[in-house]
Order: C-alpha cells, then sequence, then structure tokens
C-alpha cells in the first residue's frame, strides 16, 4: 500500500484511529480537507463515533463503494501533533494494546466528545495604569494584582491564584480602567526567568546540574540523592536553565518543562511550591483530580507552548507540550507511574522514549532508584549523578536500629520500647509517627473455638475489621457487612481479631496515652478531599503529638516536629511471594526515615521486626541503599528476574473457572509452538485467586532482550485465541504478580 504524506490537510481516503478494541484503525473518505491529527465524526455500524485522523492514503483494502464518508471535521480544538501522534503509535506497539484507544485514552475527557468546545480565546490582562501607590490601601488585594501585572500580562486563573477575592477585585479594577484584556497567541514574549531565594549549590549538586544542562541532545540521567540532599533544588536549576531561550537549539522564546510526579494528592501544594520558586512562568498541573474543563483548559495552554511548566501525574506523559526541552521524573521508583489497566503503560519508560524522541535530556530522581533504572545507571545506559549528603548543613540522617519482637514485651503488637520512646517525644513537644501500611483495625475476624476465619465470600482475601463502625469489609471488591456477633459457622460468642491495622493501634495508644493528641491517616479518615489538607496544618502546628498512618504519610512531607518513626508490621513483605515486596519495604521505609529529623532535630527510626539480622534492615541502618541494591541485583541475576530479563503477563479472568485455564492454556500452547527463545512459564492462579466472583489466573513470559520479547508477541496473536466471557490482558514489564 503506497501512502501519501499529508502535511496541509487533503481530501481522500483517511485512516481514523476509534476508540474499538481491534488493532487496526477505519478508512474512510474525507470530502473537506482533513489534516492529521484533527479530531473527525465517523459513522460506525449504527453509531457516530469520534475518531483522531492518523493518516491518508492512496487506496484502501476496502471495496470503493464501501467506503463511509467523515461526517464532519471537528475543528475547534489544533489537530495532535506528528510527534504526539508517532509518540502514541510507540505505546500502542510496545505495549499491544489497540492503536485506537490508545490515541483516544490519552485526549482530555473532553477532547474525546464532539460537544462543542468554548473556542478557547486567550485573554490575557494587563495593566493600563502602573501606578500601584495610588490605589486605596485597604485594596490590597487589587494592589497585589496590580504589581503581578506589572511584570507581564497574566491569565484569569494566575490572578485568581492570588486569592480567594482576586476574581472580584480584577473585575473592579477593570471597570476602574486599570486592567485591560488582550488578547495572546501561544508565542508569549519570553521574559527573563526569574528563580526565587536560589541556594548556592553544593559541589555535588552543581555537577548534576552541569552534567545535564551541558548535553544538548537526549541523555537520561538518575539523580541518586537521600530525602534533603537537595534533589529539588537540582530540579529547579535545572527548570531555570531550560526554561530560558537557547537560540542554537531553535528554542526563541525558551523551553517547556515537564515535571512527573506520582500520584499522591500532593499536587497542588507542589504546584504552590514551583509557583513561588518561579513567580513569573505560567505552570499547569495535569491529573485525575481536575475538572473535565480545567483538564481541557491545561491541555490547551501546554498544547500552545504558553504553560512553560506542566506538574503532572503520569497521565502528562501525553500532553502536547511543542516546546519541551527537559523531563523530570520525580520519585522515578513510584509504582503509580504505571497504569493498571487499559493500556497498561510505565509514564517512566514512556517518559525517556519521549525525550529520546525529542532529543533533550531526562532526569529521573529518587532516594531508592528502581532496580530496574539502577541497573541502567550500572551499564552505562543512564549517566548516574549522585547527592551523597544532606544539602542543610545542620541536618543529620535519623539514627535507624531495630527493635527485636520476640525479645520485647509487646502490646497488641507495640513494643514497651517503642512505647517509651514515644513518652519521651510527648514530653519533649515533639512528635512520633507509628507506621503500618494496613488500614482497618484487623486484617482477619477469627473464631477462637473452630477456627473460622472472616473469608470474603467473593473473593480469595480475607475480610478487613473496621471495627469503628462495626463492619468487614473487602478491600478487594467492596464487599461490607456487619461484624458477626457471634462465630457465623459454630455459634461460638469469642471472635478474635488477629493482627493490627491503623485503626487498631490508635486505639491502643488512646488508651495508653488518653491526654495525647492522637491522630490517623489512611485512605479511611481522609477521604473527603479537604480532610487531608486540614490534618497536614494540624501536623504542622504542631497540635499532634502521635501520628499513626500509611504510606500516605511517608511521602514528600515536611514534619518539622517530628523526630521518632516507629515502623510496625514490616516483615510481611520479607516472604512475599512478590520479588519486587523486599525492593518496596526497602524505599517505602527509607522514605518514612526521611520524615524523621529533617528540621534540626536529630531523628531516630525504630524498626519492629523478627529479623533484625536481615540485610534490608541492616542496609536501612547504614543508609546504604548501593549495597543493598547490588544485593538484590545479584540475587535477581542469580534468579533470572528483572532487570536481568524481560517480562510479559497474559491475565484472565472470569466467571466460569474451565474458561479462563482453557484460555490461557490455548495461549501457552500456541507461544509454545514458536519456538522461539523465550520461557514460557505454566499457568497459575493470580496472587488474588478470586476477586468479586471471578476466577483470575495468569501467564508468564519472559525472554533475555526486550527485542526477542516484542519480535515473539506480535508473533503470538493471542488475539485471534477465542475468550467468551472472559476478561484479558497483556501486561509488558509487569510489576504486580
Ligand atoms: P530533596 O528534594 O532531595 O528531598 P530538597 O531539594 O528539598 O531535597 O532540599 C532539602 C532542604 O535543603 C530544603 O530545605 C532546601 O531548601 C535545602 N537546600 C537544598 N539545596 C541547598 C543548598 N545548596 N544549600 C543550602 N540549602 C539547600
Ligand atoms: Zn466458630
Ligand atoms: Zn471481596
Amino acid at each position: 500500500m503506497i501512502e501519501v504524506p499529508v502535511n496541509g490537510g487533503l481530501t481522500g481516503i483517511v485512516r481514523v484511529a476509534l476508540d474499538v478494541p481491534i488493532h487496526t484503525l477505519f478508512d474512510y473518505m474525507a470530502d473537506e480537507p482533513v489534516a492529521p491529527g484533527q479530531r473527525v465524526v465517523v459513522p460506525l455500524g449504527r453509531r457516530q463515533m469520534i475518531g483522531v485522523v492518523m493518516e491518508s492514503v492512496a487506496t484502501s483494502d476496502l471495496p470503493h463503494g464501501r467506503i463511509k464518508k467523515v461526517l464532519r471535521v471537528l475543528d475547534d480544538s489544533e489537530p495532535l501533533s506528528a510527534g504526539l501522534l508517532e509518540l502514541l503509535k510507540f505505546c500502542s506497539d510496545y505495549y499491544h494494546y489497540p492503536i485506537g484507544p490508545t490515541v483516544i485514552s490519552a485526549l482530555p475527557t473532553r477532547l474525546r466528545s464532539d460537544k462543542p468546545l468554548a473556542v478557547r480565546r486567550d485573554i490575557r490582562y494587563r495593566l493600563i495604569r502602573d501606578e500601584a501607590d495610588s490605589l486605596p490601601r485597604r485594596k490590597s488585594v487589587a494592589r497585589r494584582i496590580v504589581e503581578k501585572l506589572a511584570a507581564h500580562p497574566c491569565s484569569l486563573a494566575q490572578i485568581r491564584a492570588l486569592s480567594a477575592t482576586a476574581g472580584a477585585q480584577l473585575k473592579w479594577l477593570e471597570q476602574e480602567g486599570w486592567v485591560g484584556q488582550c488578547e495572546m497567541s501561544g508565542e508569549l514574549p519570553a521574559p527573563p526567568v526569574q528563580l526565587v531565594n536560589a541556594h548556592s549549590l553544593t559541589m555535588e549538586q552543581q555537577q548534576a546540574v552541569d552534567a545535564v544542562t551541558q548535553s544538548s541532545n537526549f541523555g537520561c540521567f538518575l539523580l541518586h540523592g537521600i530525602t534533603g540532599s537537595g534533589k529539588t533544588e537540582v530540579y529547579v536549576h535545572l527548570m531555570h536553565c531550560m526554561l530560558q531561550p537557547c537560540p542554537e537549539l531553535g528554542r526563541m522564546g525558551g523551553g517547556q518543562i515537564l515535571l512527573l510526579v506520582p500520584e499522591i494528592n500532593l499536587t497542588p501544594q507542589l504546584e504552590g511550591y514551583f509557583h513561588s520558586r518561579f513567580p513569573d512562568v505560567p505552570l499547569v498541573s495535569l491529573h485525575s483530580g481536575l475538572s473535565e474543563n480545567q483538564r481541557l483548559d491545561h491541555w490547551q495552554q501546554a498544547q500552545t507552548g504558553y504553560a512553560r511548566i506542566v506538574l503532572g501525574t503520569r497521565l502528562s506523559v501525553f500532553a502536547e507540550l511543542p516546546r519541551l526541552s527537559l523531563i523530570i521524573v520525580d520519585e522515578e521508583h513510584d509504582s503509580s507511574f504505571k497504569q493498571q489497566d487499559g493500556l497498561r503503560y510505565s509514564a517512566r519508560d514512556v517518559a525517556v522514549f519521549r525525550a529520546s524522541q525529542v532529543g533533550i535530556p531526562i532526569v529521573l530522581g529518587s532516594a531508592t532508584p528502581s532496580l530496574e533504572s539502577y541497573h541502567n545507571a550500572q551499564i552505562g545506559r543512564y549517566r548516574l549523578l549522585k547527592l551523597s549528603g544532606r544539602a542543610k548543613a545542620d541536618a543529620r540522617l535519623p539514627e535507624v536500629s531495630c527493635i527485636n519482637i520476640n525479645q520485647s514485651v509487646m502490646t497488641e503488637g507495640v513494643s514497651e520500647k517503642l512505647m517509651r520512646e514515644i513518652v519521651l517525644r510527648i514530653s519533649r513537644g515533639e512528635q512520633s509517627l507509628l507506621f503500618i501500611n494496613r488500614r482497618g483495625y484487623a486484617p482477619v475476624l477469627m473464631c477462637t473455638e473452630c477456627g473460622w476465619l472472616s473469608d470474603c465470600r467473593n473473593c480469595a482475601g480475607k475480610m478487613v475489621l473496621h471495627l469503628a463502625d462495626r463492619k468487614l469489609r473487602c478491600h478487594h471488591c467492596g464487599l461490607q457487612i456487619s461484624m458477626p456477633a457471634s462465630c457465623p459457622s459454630c455459634g461460638h460468642a469469642g471472635l478474635h481479631p488477629v493482627g493490627s491495622g491503623t485503626q487498631r493501634v490508635e486505639s491502643l495508644l488512646r488508651a495508653r496515652f488518653p491526654d495525647a493528641r492522637i491522630l490517623r491517616v489512611d485512605r479511611d479518615s481522609t477521604r473527603s478531599k479537604r480532610s487531608w489538607q486540614k490534618m497536614r496544618e494540624q501536623i504542622h502546628a504542631n497540635e499532634v503529638d502521635i501520628l499513626v498512618g500509611t504510606q500516605m504519610l511517608a511521602k514528600g512531607h515536611d514534619f518539622p516536629e517530628l523526630t521518632l518513626v516507629g515502623v510496625l508490621g514490616a516483615d510481611s513483605a520479607l516472604y512475599s511471594a512478590d520479588f519486587r515486596a523486599s525492593e518496596k519495604l526497602f524505599a517505602q521505609l527509607m522514605q518514612v526515615a526521611g520524615r524523621a529529623g529533617r528540621a534540626d532535630k536529630a531523628g531516630c527510626v525504630l524498626i519492629q521486626t523478627a529479623f533484625p539480622d536481615h540485610p534490608l534492615f541492616r542496609c536501612l541502618e547504614r543508609h546504604d541503599f548501593d549495597e543493598w541494591a547490588t544485593l538484590l541485583l545479584a540475587e535477581r541475576r542469580m534468579a533470572g528476574f528483572p532487570p536481568f530479563v524481560f517480562q510479559a503477563m497474559l491475565r484472565a479472568e472470569g466467571k466460569n473457572e474451565n474458561d479462563v485455564y482453557a484460555y490461557l492454556g490455548k495461549a501457552r500452547a500456541a507461544a509454545i509452538e514458536l519456538q522461539r527463545e523465550v520461557e514460557v512459564f505454566g499457568v497459575v492462579p493470580a496472587s488474588l485467586a478470586r476477586r468479586a466472583n471471578h476466577v483470575r489466573a495468569q501467564l508468564l513470559i519472559q525472554a533475555g532482550s526486550r527485542k526477542i520479547l516484542q519480535q515473539f508477541l506480535r508473533d503470538w496473536r493471542i488475539d485471534e485465541i477465542p475468550a467468551p466471557r472472559l476478561h484479558c490482558s497483556l501486561d509488558i514489564d509487569p510489576l504486580e504478580f
């Protein structure tokens, strides 16, 4: 088939990506000119669908008379760029996910419908009278607006960010003739970008900045530095540099920065932070918490090149960024960068591809890099940049040690030693944090008479006891029942909660320290949007003595009064079936340890464990990530696990066990028949073998190189294996087992 390159817009046969789970594009006839990347409305069967034109071709496999017509060309949004279309094609190929859903799901929801978009007029406000001093004294917000506009014109959103009343004050300023509107195209005059409060960098920081800015082309850098070592300061300096115009590289107006962060409700905080460092630079966020209209607006601000910094969770890796000059992935090891349904992409890996596609540097930052990235740095594929100390001269590393639970007096899972340390903190007016990665009261309820356990009737898991509202809840399928008063099996009244969750630790502490102010932070206590924000303020105001919480507390917060961290229930990860569990545990503990003693107060971390001599804890006590990573990598190499092999996981789930296993059995037979250099494992139950009454099983394929694996996957043709009544998915580079 001959392809006709299309630049401007052609009529003729166009190939369209539609949200249909088939690995193909759909051919249509366009009567009016349409460019690749443009959204169109087309008929499919009896329906009408929104699609994106991928290319224009001279001939079609369909007989001429059967090619239907494009019904409408939606021209109220700019066409997707060739670069983005290429990126999406790459993702569809690499993740073996149909091109149509890949393209459509990358769009903001508003662009997936044909509802007319409000024509985006880039209204900015500009200053007419620059005499802030002659404003009435009491008009402090108006004064701030005038001061801001004196620097350069701003959007309504930027002005609103100043204060809750800024919108009203702006109206007043407009009426009084201080401020006028002007229309802006994407190309704003680039103001010399101002960086506020820049620290003079340490030598290591400077070396890191230099290494990245001197790379005029693609390069992947792994910035490895413990919490508090000054990674954020390195990001900020790099951003400052890459925002400036760079005529040699054709960036006359200055670059755009994509900063990817994990999905942890931190974006508003981070937005405030980066805004305070770059007050003149238009910055938008992209994450799933935005309304559809906000997301479209932010997406378009990035697309026009107006937003210069895009701060986003994994989905923002597909944002249009015409002047992209640098990508930063913060906490690159975080598993939330991997999407767990639909297009199962790793935003970190896609970001690396994108940087190479555009020819720009990318920085992956972490205190505990993923073994994949660490290995890549060791073999020279990535360049390692190391920050080995804490940036502030007076900041000390926390002291980490273990409490052997087999040799300690314990009360409901908490050792007396830890209790004594808490008492000490309370007496000093300092905060303690008890970290336990399990919410609820107890993970299971048991009958002491007959051994009955609170199994979920829909899943292979246990129902968790939530004592506050006397419920048993399944965290897998959401099933919820009242807590039985007596054993459902034998009628015995002695039901016993086994193990601990956050609620149990909380109630134990309340009984022990009735006067202490105790705050529990987990998914249950922070359901509403505002509650977590409020809790954070309480912690900062030192209105809390003891915090009990899950990993929500471990990430990215700076609690200056926190000097003690106790870790409970860590051991389960040591003998988990998931080979990544100990890698995750180490990262989590390192992160939570980083919470202790950030200010000038020394911190102390006490880990309760039955295995105080385990290398994981030994390395943690010495803050030695390198030794830990070396150990794990040696283990992975011996066992033939990633990053030394490349994996794909075929999963199937359905109501009928026979269907599930028959399908995977056929897929397995087809895989073996191909006789490739891949290892085809047996069909096994998933780690949660039944969820919401669906049987779940999986088949793992492994190869020594990406290339061999990809070639195998292309030839495997699993789409041709019938999968009646099943939900199947192929996961490339899976993280969950
Ligand atoms: P990380 O992102 O690695 O956790 P940050 O960049 O947040 O570290 O830095 C930790 C603390 O050290 C912050 O309070 C920051 O202001 C400070 N800091 C960073 N770099 C320097 C520097 N070069 N000199 C002095 N203080 C610094
Ligand atoms: Zn019983
Ligand atoms: Zn369940």
